[in-house]
């Protein structure tokens, strides 16, 4: 297999890429600056014959693929971390433009997902051999062929690279599909690819919502790899069943994080703020509601309340700590849970905040003093700058009242007395809970939801298997 180059790189014109070409298309969309409301570049919408396409290229693709060694597919995606490094500040550039985050947090993902290359290159698939008088059973895992990847809009390259690696090392072909609202970087870093691996063995198709059902529909593919809403993984799972896909489905949470009576309050507070208002609280694994031991209560929500009216909102470049809010359908969901709160005559601990601050989508963060259990911001997930706290007092209500949810992605407990936070750490029902720290998703371990926030999981060791069908070969010894 030779790498195929398919262009010089520009960073203000955007294509398809399929088969190690790029690609237009009769329609066009864009995305929109969050930060300034402006329309962005044009990008093609991808069609049928698109995805047709891409699905024979990453066919003939996973052919010889499948058959490289790990090692020889180790150096390709590590010629491809170190180009796509080069391009390191172009794409914070383009980062910032289609998410509106600021510079720092976007410079993070853009490094971050280096990382991800760093740590796969030190991952093995596993292999077990079992020996008894009469056999040898090895078992090894194999790659499942195409697998399609849908992405959400909140950490473009994270999310969409962070399934390109593990595909790529397993020895699959992929075809990526970016948010709608999001597709420059995206596009972009799979553009990047083609100067590394050969044509149609990763793809990027962008276009509407209505590209997602053409990949899972596609009796070619073999595994959908989905990031996303609840709502939508729905769909796809039922959509992936005729044709008995594999799926992953990485979805939304309403993570709880308990707030135990030793803490150091100063030192607590401002974690506790930005575990909810990181991303402008567009994180899957943001904190979305605080428990906070009554004999603290008081005087925690007050630091809490302190630190946040220090925070900076603004466009990338502003000096603010948060951005704005991706999109439009975003904000506009968003304001609903403030327009419920100021409804129901719950309490703003922040004042009431300023929701529509010139052309762009930002929001003032805020945080919401004890509304009652049934308010829609205690059971639903508002993916943005807003959060509840409540009191507790016996640790095993507190317990139930965490994981009286549907969801179950991640979850929190503060405590100096870490043996007890652990304790209740252990007890709550989500796939990643974290002591003393707020929700720091890393590649080191396996991420995925209880619950309604997913099936299965990806990244780590064990989510290497996630893209891979079991083999087991058993061997009898020769009479
Ligand atoms: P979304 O479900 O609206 O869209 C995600 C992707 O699915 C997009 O690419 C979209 O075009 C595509 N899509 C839409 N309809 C489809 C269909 N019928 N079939 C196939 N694909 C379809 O989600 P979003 O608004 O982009 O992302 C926000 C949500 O994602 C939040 O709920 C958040 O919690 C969740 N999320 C989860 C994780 C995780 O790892 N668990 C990470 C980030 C975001």
């Amino acid at each position: 297999m030779s790498p195929s180059k398919v262009s010089t790189i520009t960073f203000d014109s955007f294509h398809n890429i399929v088969d190690g070409q790029q690609r237009g298309g009769k329609e066009k969309h864009h995305g929109v600056n969050p930060a300034t409301g402006e329309e962005l570049w044009e990008v093609p919408v991808g069609s049928q014959q698109d995805v047709d396409d891409a699905v024979t290229s990453a066919q003939k693709a996973f052919e010889s693929w499948s058959q490289e060694t790990v090692e020889r597919r180790k150096e390709l995606l590590q010629k491809y971390c170190d180009h796509y490094m080069s391009y390191s500040d172009e794409m914070t550039d383009l980062l910032c433009a289609e998410t509106g985050k600021p510079r720092q947090f976007a410079e993070w993902e853009v490094k971050g997902v280096a990382l991800f290359f760093n740590h796969h290159m030190n991952l093995e698939l596993p292999e077990e051999r079992i020996e008894d008088d009469e056999k040898v059973l090895l078992t090894r895992y194999t790659p499942l062929g195409v697998v399609g990847a849908i992405c959400p809009w909140n950490f473009p390259l994270i999310l969409s690279l962070g399934k390109v690696i593990p595909a790529l090392l397993t020895g699959n072909t992929i075809i990526v599909k970016p948010s709608p609202f999001t597709p420059y970087t995206t596009l972009k870093a799979i553009e990047l690819a083609q100067d590394i691996f050969p044509p149609g063995v990763v793809q990027a198709i962008g276009g509407s919502d209505a590209l997602g059902p053409m990949l899972t529909a596609h009796p070619g593919i073999q595994k959908i790899s989905f990031t996303g809403s609840i709502a939508t993984g729905k769909k796809i799972m039922a959509a992936c069943a005729p044709t008995l896909k594999r799926c992953t489905l990485e979805l939304g949470g309403n993570d709880a994080s308990i707030v135990l009576p030793d803490v150091d309050i100063k030192k607590v507070a401002p974690e506790l703020v930005m575990g909810a208002f990181q991303n402008s609280g567009q994180v899957c694994v943001a904190t979305k509601r605080i428990y906070i031991h009554q004999d603290i209560y008081d005087e925690m929500l007050k630091e809490m309340v302190n630190f946040t009216k220090t925070i900076k909102v603004g466009a990338p470049g502003s000096g603010a700590l948060l951005g704005p809010v991706q999109n439009k359908m975003q904000y506009d969901k968003v304001k609903t849970f403030f327009e419920d709160t100021k409804r129901n005559g719950y309490k703003f601990a922040v004042g009431e905040p300023d929701v529509a601050k010139g052309n762009g989508f930002f929001i003032q963060p805020t945080i919401i003093d004890n509304p009652p259990n049934n308010s829609r911001i205690i059971e639903e997930e508002p993916f943005g700058p807003i959060v509840p706290t409540q009191p507790w007092t016996d640790e095993e209500e507190v317990i139930k009242r965490a994981n009286n949810t549907n969801t179950g992605l991640g979850a929190c407990v503060w405590g100096k007395d870490v043996e007890r936070a652990e304790r209740i750490g252990k007890r709550l029902q989500a796939g990643s809970v974290f002591v003393n720290s707020w929700e720091k998703p890393t590649p080191q371990a396996i991420f995925g939801g209880h619950k309604e926030s997913g099936i299965g999981g990806e990244w780590g060791q064990e989510g290497l298997k996630s893209f891979c069908n079991p083999h087991v070969l058993h061997t009898y010894k020769s009479k």
